[in-house]
């Protein structure tokens, strides 16, 4: 195909979808470049906020979670050159970027996926308020807003009212998407060479850092294990699903230790490498032929967790990002101690199943949900700090790290979200005594 001249296109900003399949937003675009006749540019921003501090005092992204991201970067830059596209990468300030992309390009189109955090939506308004053409679309959802039996910005607060409500009659899931067809061609980008000439060398010269994660990690990835990026998310959605695993999951999903205690997905999930439509029809496939039972349904239970945290997004928007969250009540609090703060980032609080835990974390930057539970649930209610410095770690460790689902479970858990018992504490001896009768775990992160 020939490449078109500098005329107006279609820009597309891969944000927290870096996949081709199940991908309804990079749909729209090809579809808006083929109703115009024009070009398709697939772009890829490295952010240079990511790198930032954040206001408890270290990086907001470890190299860890950046090698992960990378890694789902150039998976996808790769499949776009087999359908003889291009993602073209770029590092700096996305709105200054696409700002500068859309006016060389005679007032382009920018098409992204819609992401209802502050922080994320702060992006789109600025473009905005440029006057810059933008679409976004809703895509990380199982079900489409328009598929909810209520107005979206009426969600129930509490998620056993929300799944009831949206499992009667029954739950309303589209099939994926397939994989595109074909991509529309490039424009040409010679004359962006010298404009964006910063941007475009830092972007050249941060290449993935080839990680090594131990041994002992549940998710072991690195050069010789899991990789990011969309075929490996598919390769392993396959293989979770061509064993007995998904028969089991509930009598697993509280492990600590090992790949197999629970599905591994949230990686993938959390750079959109893997859609959750994708892993979703990839349950109902497994329950067609091997047979539903409470297992294979606790699978979907929790994927309605994370749909449950994007809905609150957009019903209640920075509000969960308060350390009151929801509450209107006066709160009577303990100042944020930035010793015991430390002392838990340091996994220096005194309390081995706690600091076992911190260690995992800060070394493999993946923990199962149990142990997420039990160290958030001290940092909060124990050491009597605030909860929003704690989301913060694990936002910069978490190779997982999705912001609906960190902040959503922080909060919950905080007391100040939509807990209906107001707030948990988890008893960490008695959490240590069920959940590692043996001592293997403590064992196994003592150092
Ligand atoms: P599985 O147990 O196999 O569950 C399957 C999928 O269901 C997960 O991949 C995830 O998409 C979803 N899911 C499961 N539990 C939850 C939950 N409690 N809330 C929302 N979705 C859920 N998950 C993230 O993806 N990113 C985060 O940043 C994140 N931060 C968390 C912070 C805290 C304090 C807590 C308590 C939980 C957090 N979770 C987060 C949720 C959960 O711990 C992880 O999704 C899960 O452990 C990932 O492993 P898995 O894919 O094997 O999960």
């Amino acid at each position: 195909m020939s490449s078109h001249h500098s005329s107006a296109g279609v820009i597309y900003w891969f944000r927290n979808d870096l996949r081709l399949h199940d991908q309804p937003a990079l749909q729209s675009a090809i579809e808006l470049a083929t109703k115009l006749q024009t070009w398709l540019l697939p772009v890829y921003i490295h952010d240079d906020a990511l790198e930032a501090q954040t206001p408890w005092g270290f990086a907001r992204t470890s190299p860890q979670r950046n090698a992960w991201t990378q890694m789902a970067v150039q998976d996808l830059a790769r499949q776009l050159s087999a359908f003889n596209s291009q993602l073209f990468q770029l590092k700096g300030k996305p709105v200054e970027i696409l700002q500068a992309l859309s006016h060389h390009f005679q007032e382009s189109w920018i098409v992204c996926e819609d992401i209802a955090a502050p922080y994320e939506q702060a992006y789109i308004q600025q473009l905005k308020d440029a006057k810059l053409k933008v679409q976004t679309v809703w895509q990380s959802t199982l079900m489409r807003p328009a598929d909810l039996p209520f107005d979206v910005r009426k969600v129930p607060d509490q998620f056993t009212t929300f799944r009831q409500l949206i499992e009667r009659p029954t739950i309303l899931v589209q099939d994926p998407l397939p994989v595109i067809a074909s991509m529309p061609a490039l424009p040409d980008i010679s004359g962006l060479q010298t404009k964006l000439k910063t941007q475009i060398e830092a972007a050249d010269s941060s290449p993935v850092q080839a990680i090594s994660i131990d041994p002992r990690s549940a998710f072991p990835w690195g050069p010789s294990g899991f990789k990011g990026g969309e075929t490996s998310a598919l390769a392993h959605l396959d293989q979770y699903c061509n064993s007995s695993l998904p028969s089991t999951y509930k009598l697993t999903r509280n492990g600590l230790m090992g790949v197999d205690y629970s599905t591994k997905w949230s990686p993938w999930l959390a750079t959109g490498a893997l859609s959750a439509r994708q892993a979703w029809a990839a349950v109902k496939a497994y329950e067609a032929m091997h047979g539903a039972n409470d297992s294979t349904y606790w699978i979907g239970f929790e994927l309605l967790w994370r749909d449950h945290f994007r809905w609150l997004h957009l019903k209640h928007g920075h509000q969960l990002y308060r350390r009151q969250g929801l509450s209107t009540q006066p709160q009577v609090r303990k100042a944020h101690s930035s010793e015991n703060f430390e002392a838990w980032c340091t996994a220096k609080t005194g309390h081995p199943f706690i600091d076992a835990g911190m260690r995992e974390l800060t070394t493999t930057s993946y923990l199962s949900n149990r142990m997420r539970q039990n160290l958030a649930s001290y940092l909060i209610h124990d050491l009597g700090c605030d909860w929003r410095a704690g989301a913060a770690w694990f936002e910069t460790h978490l190779i997982d790290f999705d912001v609906y689902s960190n902040q959503g479970n922080w909060l919950y858990l905080s007391g100040c979200g939509t807990d209906p018992r107001g707030g948990r504490r988890f008893n960490p001896d008695k959490q240590a005594k069920d959940y590692d009768p043996e001592g293997s775990y403590r064992a196994l992160w003592r150092h």
